[in-house]
């Protein structure tokens, strides 16, 4: 999935912010031919820990005749964590990975030092397609590494009062998922039940906080689909209340200490950086971008703005 403009992180910081409640609605964008509200990165707010993008996907009705398909496209720098509540969808990437994601299973695709995917639609399939696709920002030490792709569908599942929780990324409240994180960083789905609930979290790191349905209440705040509760760090628990069912996505990490420069589909560091990458996709090198086992025509880059014609 495609971000569209220049971005860059947050400074590096040596200690954990401030616990917070900061409101940072989305903001419309165009993925695959429709409409998503994108609430992170946001003009207000660049990163969560190392949570570089958060896209939900849906909810939409797909047709048996729909076709739902991101054609291929690459990546370097980042993870895709692309997690389902509803729906299906074919992953299909450069190391020759062909996998069926659904509800419950975990699908990261590790983009290290360059790799192509596609996310296709299920041929004659029909139901509603709800979810979420997260990208983490890959440290210096692993970012120029070979790619890797895993799918996990055992991963740890804790009750507390009114919320079922899945960790798929990383850890929480003592429960780990066996997924890949290159830094301290988590993802985890909330199913809420109405009612009051507390969550345990961890002091030296960040958190932020994505409706995906539902309703809830939390330090005088109304929780809803379509923006990115920031809660900060120093906190040990978060409690709230929730008005409506519904499902939300805890995403949470260590601060990111390195400044990153995100464009399209790139996490890097720097112009030049990104600049090579364009090129290299545009050129179809297949040294750095391989191909895809995909009926698909390849997504062309849009130009980076700040090259001159020459370039
Ligand atoms: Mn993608």
């Amino acid at each position: 999935m495609a971000g569209a403009e220049p971005t860059s992180g947050q400074d590096a910081r040596e200690a954990p912010p401030a616990a917070a409640m900061d409101v940072l609605a989305g903001r419309v964008a165009e993925v695959g031919g429709h409409e998503v509200v994108r609430v992170l990165p946001t003009r207000a707010r660049r990163i969560v820990g190392a949570w570089c993008f958060a896209d939900p996907i849906g909810p939409r009705y797909i047709s048996a005749n729909d076709e739902e398909n991101i054609a291929p496209h690459p990546h370097i720098g980042l993870q895709t964590v692309t997690w389902l509540l509803q729906g299906e969808l074919v992953h299909r990437d450069s190391l020759g990975s062909e996998q069926l994601i659904r509800p419950g299973g975990l699908n990261l695709m590790t983009a290290g030092g360059g790799v192509v995917h596609s996310e296709e639609g299920v041929p004659g399939w029909s139901g509603s397609l709800h979810g979420i696709q997260l990208w983490v920002a890959q440290p210096d030490s692993t970012r120029d590494l070979a790619p890797a792709f895993e799918h996990h569908e055992a991963l740890p599942e804790l009750t507390f009062t009114n919320v079922e929780a899945t960790v798929f990324v990383g850890g929480f409240a003592g429960a780990g998922s066996p997924a890949r994180a290159d830094t301290e960083h988590a993802a985890v789905q909330l199913v809420l039940g109405t009612g009051g609930t507390i969550l345990p979290l961890e002091p030296s790191w960040e958190y932020g906080l994505i409706m995906l349905s539902g309703l809830a209440e939390a330090e005088g705040e109304k929780l809803a689909p379509g923006s990115l509760y920031y809660l900060g760090g120093c906190r040990d628990e978060l409690g709230m209340t929730v008005l409506e069912a519904g499902t939300a996505i805890l995403l949470g990490g260590l601060p990111f200490r390195e400044k990153i420069f995100m464009w399209w589909n790139f996490v890097a560091r720097t112009r030049e950086e990104v600049a090579v990458a364009y090129k290299q996709w545009s050129q179809d090198d297949r040294d750095r971008f391989p191909g895809v086992s995909s009926k698909l025509a390849r997504i062309p880059a849009p130009r980076p703005m700040w090259l001159t014609s020459g370039e």
